[in-house]
């Protein structure tokens, strides 16, 4: 009989569940059931070649999920607010998940968590996409399930996708619109996810029941500005737009996102060196850009 532990990943073919999948599958000890609502499109096929089990499964299906995590060791649970844009949608998936691990005595849950900004703050901020996860943190732990919530900082891959930075119609430079004026954010790239869950599966007696906090770095939209330029050759500045401005860019989500930022100004306890000793090999701001020229060019 083999006893390697089963991990169920959710969020498989996601930036990082994808991460889990791949720092778990380096590791003899472990089998990846990795989750996805659709088992043929090419990430989950990716995985599969990779020699995850693959598994259909949607979170807002109870006895999809019954099914999925029977005879499993753990689980890492994310949870995608931007499908959907509910709080309430999260926290329903969320409970589920809390739910059927009791049932079943999973005996370790990672959960991408965040922070209950709203109870933080006795209602004064409200940040949905956080708040959501904070409930779901809590509810797991109200309901004794063996939990550690692993709560992301901002991915570094948004400085190169949703964040990028946009050419001044005034001038031959790019601007960054970070709303953070000399605030410091900290930041990590998805990538670095995967090896952080992995210790935690190694060395759940310390973290069982613990919200850990991680990122790599901490740096102001001056020094991302600088970095960004730096290594696309660009001359990219920091726009110091406000947080007022930003709310009203009209994206879809631009109030939730000021929101978020916002939150940040509080400067959420985030532990850099806890997270380099989960992950030792993290990349700085510097090495995730020198490792990612290829994307840099669509700036
Ligand atoms: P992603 O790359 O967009 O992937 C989303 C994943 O969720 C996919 O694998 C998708 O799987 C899965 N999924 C969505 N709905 C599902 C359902 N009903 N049942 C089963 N699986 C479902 O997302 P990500 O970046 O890994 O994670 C998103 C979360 O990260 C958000 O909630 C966000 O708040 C949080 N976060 C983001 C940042 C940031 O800087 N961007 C920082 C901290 C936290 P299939 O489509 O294959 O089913």
């Amino acid at each position: 009989m083999s006893c390697k532990k089963i991990i169920a990943v959710f969020g498989a073919t996601g930036a990082q569940g994808g991460s889990v999948v791949r720092a778990l599958l380096e590791n003899p000890g472990f089998v990846v059931r990795a989750v996805t609502r659709d088992v043929k499109k090419p990430a989950a096929v990716a995985l599969h070649d990779l020699g995850a089990e693959v598994v259909k499964g949607d979170l807002d299906d109870q006895k999809n999920i019954e099914a999925i995590l029977t005879g499993t060791y753990g689980a890492f649970l994310v949870t995608n607010f931007w499908d959907h844009f509910s709080k309430e949608k999260e926290i329903c998936q969320g409970k589920m998940v809390a739910d059927v691990a009791k049932r079943l005595a999973v005996k370790h849950v990672i959960y991408s968590g965040l922070e209950d900004v709203k109870k933080l703050t006795g209602g004064k901020l409200e940040v949905l996409h956080f708040d959501g996860k904070g409930e779901v943190e809590e509810y797991f732990w109200e309901t004794g399930v063996p939990m550690t919530s692993v709560r992301m900082a901002f991915y570094f891959e948004n400085f190169l996708t949703s964040m990028k930075p946009q050419k001044a119609a005034d001038g031959d430079y790019y601007n960054l619109a970070l709303p953070m004026g000399d605030i410091p954010m900290d930041g990590m790239s998805v990538a670095d996810i995967g090896p952080v869950v992995l210790s935690l599966f190694h060395g759940p007696d310390h973290y069982i029941g613990k919200a850990i906090g991680l990122s790599s770095e901490r740096l102001t939209a001056q020094q991302y500005a600088e970095k960004l330029s730096k290594h696309t050759g660009k001359t990219i500045k920091d726009s110091k737009i406000t947080l007022e401005d930003y709310a009203k860019l009209g994206f879809p989500g631009a109030e939730e996102m000021a929101a978020m930022f916002h939150f940040y100004w509080m400067k959420p306890d985030r532990n850099i060196a806890l997270t380099h000793k989960l992950n030792p090999k993290i990349s700085s701001f510097d090495q995730f850009l020198s490792e990612n020229k290829e994307a840099l060019k669509n700036i």
